[in-house]
């Protein structure tokens, strides 16, 4: 038995509650907050890194289907710059024709002038204003010898005229390596303005010397005519260029710009190129400022390049739809993948309110009996395996009804709080102090012997004195503290504190007395 004037033993300097203990079980108690605060952190990044996984595979999606429809645009428009200068290449096979036909047709003594046979004369230009007559758009059909003097003409005028003395270019065209070759001129504006070619064959000897040639003058007009035939979705284009970039002829036409030269890189760079035959790229138009895909095809044997234009919007407008789907999906996808973690969040926090409060009492905030219940008999447990000490203490407020009926259950209620934020403020780490009901309190001391316990228990009684929260009356503390003996129930120490407790109280209060 002991009274509150006994000298206190051991827990001295150390097992004084100091602040390192205060910090201790402030860690204690931070631990669950740390927990839940680091199951949010991990739902944020979990929530983040889903979004940028969703964000991710959604843009690398977009950008293939994007590449997938430029390439499939760029495909057609190749395609379809394959037809057409296809289609050109074919409609000089005609001309080809017609001028080898009619070079086989003469003999080099023919090609003189002025013509010492009149008869002979008469009956070759016959020939080639019938050969004229057979190729639509012809302008004129003639021959030439060898100095480029022409001898005979579908057309009538220009005998004897020295083509090479006027510096005309079919002259060193035809003159140039190969001669062997069926040749186009470049792109000349006739006097009526009208953009015209010039086709050559060459008249050979036995041994390969240019011996004269046959030329026919073209009007590229009818390529706008053909043009006008084919069915083009708006906004696309077909152009033909010759090697000087000067526009033949477009779809749809703009007449200001027919024979201007347009100065693109691509187009230029493609023209003078003697060994690329195709450009695709993407580009907006400098004439008409549209964005479009290109393609850009040089016309097998001749001087012209065909240019088909596909919109990029309407080529796009597939894969807009599916960006602006994407973008609305993935919203939805990103606002539920974050409501969701939020909550999951507000469920752990509420889960873990629930346990809080399922073991804390309301008043005080001091564990409950319930849990004390528990909590020590784990203690007990353990304390099985360690063969530590451990030390009960049982608490009860001294005449606390009299500040009740003189001071206010509110009161009481305050002091209630503050007794409890006193055996907060002692407790250790590991220490279990718990509401045992109305004004008594239970304490739980794990690895205290029975002097430790008691220097607790003093120091509380002390504290408890020296509060004001009942004015008029000091608030004081009676306790009741047993050890643990061998074969202890939880029980058996409980009883054994009242019975200490119930002597403190019969033998003064304020004081703590061990059974
Ligand atoms: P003793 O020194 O013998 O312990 O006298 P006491 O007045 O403290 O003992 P008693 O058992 O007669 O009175 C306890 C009082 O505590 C009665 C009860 O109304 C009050 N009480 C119990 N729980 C609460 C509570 O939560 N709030 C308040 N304000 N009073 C409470
Ligand atoms: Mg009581
Ligand atoms: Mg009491």
């Amino acid at each position: 038995m002991s009274s509150a004037t006994e000298t206190v033993d051991s827990r001295s300097a150390a097992v004084d509650i100091d602040q390192a203990a205060r910090a201790r079980r402030d860690q204690g108690e931070s631990d669950s907050k740390r927990r839940i605060s680091a199951r949010t952190r991990n739902a944020w990044l979990i929530c983040v890194v889903m979004i940028a996984t969703i964000a991710a595979a959604g843009t690398t999606q977009l950008v293939a289907s994007h590449r997938l429809a430029i390439a499939t645009a760029t495909e057609r428009a190749t395609a379809k710059g394959f037809l057409i200068a296809e289609w050109i290449a074919k409609s000089f096979d005609l001309t080809e024709y017609v001028l080898r036909d009619t070079v086989k047709r003469f003999d080099a003594d023919e090609l003189v002038y002025p013509s010492d046979n009149a008869g002979l004369h008469e009956r070759k230009t016959a020939l080639i204003i019938d050969k004229a007559a057979s190729v639509p758009n012809l302008l004129f059909l003639g021959m030439l010898n060898a100095n480029c003097v022409i001898t005979h003409t579908s057309i009538g005028g220009n005998i004897g005229l020295d083509a090479q003395e006027r510096g005309r270019e079919y002259c060193t065209l035809a003159q140039s390596e190969p001669v062997d070759a069926f040749k186009i001129s470049n792109m000349f504006t006739s006097v009526t303005n009208a953009m015209n070619v010039t086709a050559s064959m060459p008249l050979l000897s036995a041994t390969g010397q240019l011996e004269g040639f046959a030329l026919a003058g073209l009007d590229l007009g009818f390529f706008q005519q053909w043009l006008d035939l084919v069915e083009l979705e708006p906004h696309n284009v077909i152009a033909i260029f010759d090697l000087n970039s000067r526009l033949l002829t477009r779809k749809p036409l703009i007449a200001s710009q027919i024979g201007q030269r347009v100065a693109e890189e691509k187009l230029n760079t493609l023209a003078r190129s003697g060994s690329e035959a195709l450009v695709t790229h993407r580009l907006v138009s400098p004439v008409d400022g549209i964005d479009r895909i290109w393609a850009l095809r040089k016309i097998r044997g001749l001087p012209f390049i065909a240019v088909v234009g596909e919109e990029t919007r309407t080529a796009l407008g597939a894969w807009r739809q599916q960006l602006f789907l994407y973008l609305i999906g993935g919203a939805i996808l990103c606002l539920s993948i974050v409501f969701g973690t939020r909550e999951y969040i507000r469920n752990v926090r509420d889960a873990a309110t629930m346990r809080e409060l399922a073991i804390t009492d309301t008043l005080t905030g001091l564990a409950n009996r319930r849990h004390f219940m528990e909590a020590a008999e784990i203690a007990l447990a353990r304390r099985e395996r360690t063969a530590t000490p451990m030390t009960l203490i049982l608490a009860d407020l001294d005449h606390f009804k009299w500040i009740n009926d003189n001071r206010g259950h509110a009161t009481g209620d305050r002091v209630l709080r503050e007794v409890a934020s006193v055996l907060k403020d002692l407790s250790r780490k590991g220490d279990l102090a718990a509401r045992w009901g109305g004004e008594e309190f239970v304490i739980l001391l794990p690895g205290a012997g029975q002097g430790g316990a008691r220097a607790f228990a003093e120091r509380l009684r002390r504290e408890i004195a020296a509060l004001e929260s009942a004015p008029g009356r000091p608030v004081t503390l009676s306790q009741g503290l047993t050890a643990w003996q061998p074969q202890d129930t939880l029980d058996d120490m409980l009883k054994r504190a009242d019975a200490a407790l119930y002597r403190a109280k019969r033998e003064g209060r304020d004081r703590v007395d061990i059974e």
